[in-house]
């Protein structure tokens, strides 16, 4: 029953990281399906509910399976405490509504996943906490936004679609000289690619559906914070209202980050062949890759994540050609979806942002000729390949 030290790499820790064993000793983690647990004497089930015995009491809110996932999120993020939800958006939303109250003021990049922008535009103000959105990349914004009552800022970098980059340790000051704290989702950049505890970020949220699942099977989320913000907001959120991580999801997770580093390291190394390839190409407009040098903040990208991650988007000259392309991939599936073993295209225009006003596409520069692509582990050279016919039936308009 012991953790792995800290000082081990994170592929290590990924491996061994918050294994408990049951009495059986097996070596892969079991799946813990039980709502709930029995207590030896009324004694023991007095002292669990008081808090004086750290045993399991039901599955809404901590389960053996569950646990092992969060501990080992917690030592691949350096975080203190995590805890484990149903879905992305679960997380992003607990995070957000455990840590507000009426009359609170929220301060957001309007560059959010779609679902997450109706929580900070529209589910948070029903409840009289109102929200400013601002271009995320404009400190003067963030800035500006601020008010007495600001208690969150909450972003997403590198942004969907568009790959943007937000300076977190300067959003982070900004946020903290307000007496605000900084929610960062971090799905796009991964959680090994990008560190946010590091820039200063308080909470950060993932859709453990994308690249912790990796194989495109279970939805997930998780939450990681101080000791301190998950006990005191976000602990007892979850454990009344209930959006539980199942222990079978639990379990496909702790699998998944087992080879996280092996997958996201292959996907991203394929996103940068497949993003210079794209920028050659006739017909391509433009190639947005945070790490290639004509990436409007490529400087800032390198500074701030370890890779430029495992999504690409790039722009060509209209819906309809766009349409052709996807539509001639056969390697190369059409999904909204992210973070799979699978590569999957995307039109957002049309599906994942169709619901924006053109004009709040254009300002997110997400425009009709716009892919986006997330790679997946098949041979970047197919992939390549695939793309290829595609541009060609794109071409032939
Ligand atoms: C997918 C995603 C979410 C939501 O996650 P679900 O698991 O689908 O609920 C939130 N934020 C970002 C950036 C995402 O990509």
């Amino acid at each position: 029953m012991t953790d792995a030290p800290r000082k081990l790499k994170p592929a290590t820790l990924l491996v061994h990281g918050g294994t408990t064993r049951s009495s059986f000793g097996e070596i892969s983690e079991a799946m813990f399906l039980t709502q709930s647990f029995a207590y030896p004497t009324m004694e023991a089930a007095e002292a669990r509910f008081k808090g004086d015995d750290p045993g399991f009491i039901y599955s809404r809110f901590s389960n053996p399976t569950v646990a092992m996932f969060e501990q080992r999120m917690c030592l691949l993020e350096g975080a203190e405490a995590a805890r484990a939800t149903a879905s992305g958006m679960a997380a992003v939303t607990a995070a957000m509504m455990a840590q507000v109250k009426a009359g609170d003021h929220v301060v957001a990049a309007r560059a959010l996943f779609g679902s997450c922008l109706y929580v900070v535009e529209d589910l948070l103000p029903r409840f009289g906490v109102s929200s400013t959105l601002v271009d995320g990349a404009d400190l003067a914004q963030w800035k500006a936004a601020v008010r007495p009552e600001t208690k969150l800022f909450f972003l997403e970098s590198p942004t969907n679609p568009g790959l943007e980059i937000y300076d977190l340790k300067a959003i982070a000051d900004v946020a903290h000289n307000a007496g605000a704290r900084l929610v960062v989702d971090n799905v796009f950049a991964t959680p090994l690619l990008q560190k946010p505890f590091d820039f200063g970020a308080d909470v950060v949220v993932y859709s453990a559906t994308k690249h912790i699942d990796g194989q495109g099977r279970c939805l997930g989320g998780v939450i990681l914070s101080s000791q301190a913000i998950i006990e005191e907001n976000i602990h007892n959120f979850l454990r009344q209202t209930g959006p539980a991580m199942s222990p079978f999801n639990a379990w496909v997770m702790l699998k998944g980050l087992e080879t996280l580093p092996l997958r996201v390291g292959q996907q991203a190394a394929s996103a940068a062949k497949v993003a210079d390839f794209l920028a050659e190409q006739k017909g391509v407009t433009k190639v947005l890759y945070p790490f290639r040098k004509d990436h409007p903040q490529a400087e800032l990208a390198r500074r701030q994540m370890l890779g430029g991650g495992t999504l690409v988007s790039f722009l060509l000259e209209s819906k309809e050609a766009a349409f052709r392309l996807a539509n001639a991939l056969q390697v190369v599936k059409i999904s909204n979806n992210l973070g799979d073993a699978k590569s999957l295209v995307t039109h957002p225009a049309t599906t994942t942002h169709q619901r924006l006003t053109p004009e709040a596409r254009a300002t997110l520069g997400i425009t009709d000729g716009m892919l986006r692509l997330s790679i997946g582990l098949e041979d970047a050279d197919d992939l390549i390949d695939d793309l290829a016919a595609g541009l060609a039936a794109a071409g032939r308009g």
